[in-house]
């Protein structure tokens, strides 16, 4: 089969998360690409194997890999698709971390995000421990905004977008306007806005919703055109979806300053009036949101945070 070189092709694999099915690009040409990788489960390696068989690649094929972002749906499956070839692997600077510092970074961001829940008062949680799993990628290449990457037969500006997760980013192609965007812009979910430990270099943990905000005014006027997302499908019309993820914080923020109003309160607490049907494994995404739009709130000074031992209560500001 003869394929033209502006496909993007997509492979849709399974997930055992509740976005549902995680999506991978194949770019045909030179050299032949794959963004993002899906999940490490062997279900879903066999369903990239059988998505690329499909449009007529092996993964011997593959001489290049770009990871939207180091999130797991996304990344997981890199490290089979090594076995098989040497592609080089193209992933943020952010990633840097995640990579190269080891089990001794992971235990310091570990330490962090246990800090943090207690901060929500949310300690009863602290039951998780995740274990640490190296990963061995052969040869890495590390991109930042402005790079222009040639990937099947074209040339992608790169957007780095941060707020979903600190490496997140675009891959745009000036001439049609195509853009593959990761999980910055998703259609049927509004994209969580994680909290992550503060780089290394850094004292401050990142405000992720802020940071969301920024990437979408940084995109806001670029003339993108058909949106790839990392989950869904393709679309077109993103700046309606921009103004209403906007509209969106701004609604969850005047709930936020109403229940305030009625007392002191933590992030646990407003994360469960907020989101009463959030399980105990679903809770660190409702936590990340809350604290995200609290960021957002103390920086417009309508609340106030007071630090009682280690856990932090919020308060709205009286207006004047
Ligand atoms: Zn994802």
């Amino acid at each position: 089969m003869e394929v033209s070189d502006t496909h993007i092709l997509p492979i849709k694999m399974s997930t055992t998360f509740a976005k549902g099915n995680v999506n991978a690009f194949i770019l045909p040409g030179s050299p032949v690409t794959l963004v993002d990788a899906g999940t490490h489960l062997p279900g879903s390696i066999q369903q990239l194997r059988e998505g690329m068989a499909e449009v007529g690649f092996t993964f011997q094929d593959v001489e290049q890999i770009v990871v939207t972002h180091m999130h797991t749906d996304h990344y997981g499956g890199v490290s089979a698709i090594l076995q098989e070839t040497d592609a080089v692997v193209y992933v943020h600077r952010q990633a840097m971390g995640m990579l190269e510092h080891g089990k001794e970074g992971f235990e310091r961001d570990e330490e962090f995000m246990r800090r943090f829940i207690e901060e929500c008062g949310a300690a009863e949680l602290l039951k998780r421990q995740r274990k640490f799993y190296p990963l061995h990628w052969k040869e890495v290449r590390y991109l930042e905004e402005g790079d222009v990457l040639t990937a099947g037969g074209r040339e992608w500006k790169v957007l780095y977008t941060p707020g979903h997760s600190q490496s997140d980013i675009c891959l745009w192609d000036v001439d049609s306007g195509d853009t593959i965007v990761g999980d910055f812009l998703l259609q049927e979910i509004s994209s969580n806005a994680f909290i992550t430990p503060p780089d290394k270099r850094e004292e401050r943990r990142p405000r992720p919703l802020m940071q969301m905000r920024e990437s979408f005014r940084h995109v806001y006027e670029l003339p993108l055109s058909t949106i790839y997302p990392g989950h869904g499908d393709p679309f077109t019309d993103f700046r309606a979806l921009i103004d209403q993820r906007l509209q969106e914080q701004e609604d969850r923020c005047d709930k936020i300053v109403l229940l305030l109003a009625q007392g002191p309160r933590t992030v646990y607490e407003l994360t469960r009036e907020l989101f009463p049907w959030l399980q105990e494994n679903g809770m660190f995404l409702g936590l990340s949101e809350v604290q995200g739009h609290l960021d957002l709130l103390l920086e417009r000074s309508r609340v106030q945070v007071e630090r009682r031992d280690s856990v932090a209560w919020y308060q709205a500001v009286q207006e004047r």
